[in-house]
């Protein structure tokens, strides 16, 4: 393997777009085999490992969607007849429903939630019924069937509720429940072990020599990875030393991914890459990007690998668009492309035509139209361009600089950033 550019077509030197290295980052990893049952309270963020199917309806049965009477559609007052008297014979509550059966002419007070009697098909709401004693008092103007959940009009029963591979959200752990789950099958999280590279590097709290700084990117990618749901393991700072490094890098390797940070350009104590060669293999290194050249993309003893570049946004714009999907695709689950808009740019951009530009920016509403604003430091080292920051503004490889006024990419941070 030459590594060169003359490198054809798809060796680990060529060069990728981002697009190009993000298929085939997503496309080495198989998501990870092994399942566990865990309680429903435990299981947000957490991969279903099995379709699950619904058992019956939800609503299991007619119900009123208001608090009201019940009565028959056919006994409501005709368009424009006068109003009409009902007895009210009982009353259905949730949770206490009402037993009897209702007859012509008569009525229910209901509640929401409550089954629907049998013999009533309707409810009129309370705010339009007139109560003297046990008599409602119901005008005109209402339609047959209103304000009743028909059964199975959320959910049917043997339909699919939620498919295999789903990330579990807020709102499919109510369904889950909702369809009387109290446990699910998930995937088991994939592991990840991370450690960082650089002999400057000290832990924050400790005490710094000239020349060194805290250690910032096992931070945002610890955290990263936290959002993320997997199995994490910080395996701290190793020093620019090659053997400190093999060695760390074979003991992460067995975790399902290895993510490092720094020590992977072309610098005198830049080893990453190298070991990478030496103890696994490269897949790609060379990627147009920008925040984030360069990094080293492979696998050591079956583990993914993705060795990060040390600059910390470089770290993180690089994690978001390689490591995540990769990590997603092996938690079971398959990766989306962020979805992007486009928003006219309050600002000049600039830019040097070459690698696809991931700025960092500010998408904010000023009165009417939404609008970005570019961070004023875009450095990769950076760090508050990107604290600072909601959104990327994403500039196509081939762009130079972009003049205010003109439609951009925007991808709004989400909740991995
Ligand atoms: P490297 O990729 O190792 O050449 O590092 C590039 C730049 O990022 C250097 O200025 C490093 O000091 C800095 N850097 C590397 N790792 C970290 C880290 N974990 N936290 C903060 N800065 C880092
Ligand atoms: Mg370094």
């Amino acid at each position: 393997m030459n590594g060169g550019d003359s490198n054809a077509g798809v060796g680990a030197g060529t060069r990728l777009s981002v697009e190009q290295a993000r298929e085939r980052t997503v496309a080495a990893v198989a998501p990870v085999s092994g399942h566990e049952r865990v309680p429903l309270s435990g299981a947000l963020g957490r991969v279903l490992h099995a379709d699950i199917t619904a058992p019956a309806d939800i609503p299991a049965f007619a119900a009123s969607a208001m608090d009201g009477y019940a009565l028959r559609a056919a006994d409501l007052p005709g368009r424009d007849a006068e109003p009409r008297g009902f007895p009210v014979i009982g009353a259905a509550f949730a949770g206490a429903p009402f037993d009897g059966r209702v007859g012509a002419g008569e009525c229910v007070r209901i509640m929401t939630g409550a089954p629907m009697p049998e013999g009533v098909d309707t409810v009129v709401i309370q705010e339009d019924v007139e109560r003297s004693g046990d008599r409602a008092l119901v005008g005109s103007g209402h339609v047959a069937g209103q304000h009743v959940r028909a059964p199975g009009e959320d959910v049917a029963a043997g339909s699919r509720v939620l498919p295999a591979g789903r990330r579990l959200r807020p709102a499919d752990l109510g369904m889950l429940a909702g369809v009387g789950l109290g446990e699910v099958d998930v995937r088991r999280r994939a592991r990840v072990a991370y450690f960082s590279t650089g002999d400057e590097l000290v832990e924050p709290g400790g005490r710094l020599r000239r020349g060194d700084i805290y250690e910032r990117n096992r931070y945002t990618i610890g955290a990263m990875l936290e959002r993320l749901g997997v199995e994490a393991r910080d395996l701290g700072i190793v020093p620019d030393d090659r053997d400190a490094i093999r060695d760390t890098m074979l003991r992460a390797a067995e975790a399902d991914a290895v993510i490092t940070s720094g020590g992977v350009s072309v610098g005198e104590a830049d080893y990453v890459r190298e070991l990478l060669e030496e103890v696994g293999e490269v897949d790609f290194w060379r990627v147009s990007v920008k925040p984030g050249k360069p990094l080293a993309v492979g696998t050591v003893r079956g583990a993914r690998f993705y060795g990060l570049p040390g600059n910390p946004v470089s770290s993180m714009v690089t994690f978001y668009l390689f490591v995540r999907p990769a990590l997603e695709r092996m938690s079971g689950t398959e990766p989306v492309m962020p979805a992007t808009w486009r928003v006219r740019c309050a600002e000049r951009l600039r830019k040097q035509p070459g690698r696809t530009d991931f700025q960092r920016g500010i998408l904010e509403r000023d009165g009417g139209e939404p609008r970005v604003r570019p961070m004023p430091e875009q450095g990769s080292s950076i760090l508050s361009s990107m604290s600072g920051a909601n959104c990327f503004i994403v500039v196509p490889a081939e762009a130079g600089d972009v003049e205010a006024g003109t439609l951009v990419d925007v991808i709004p941070f989400d909740e991995t950033l």
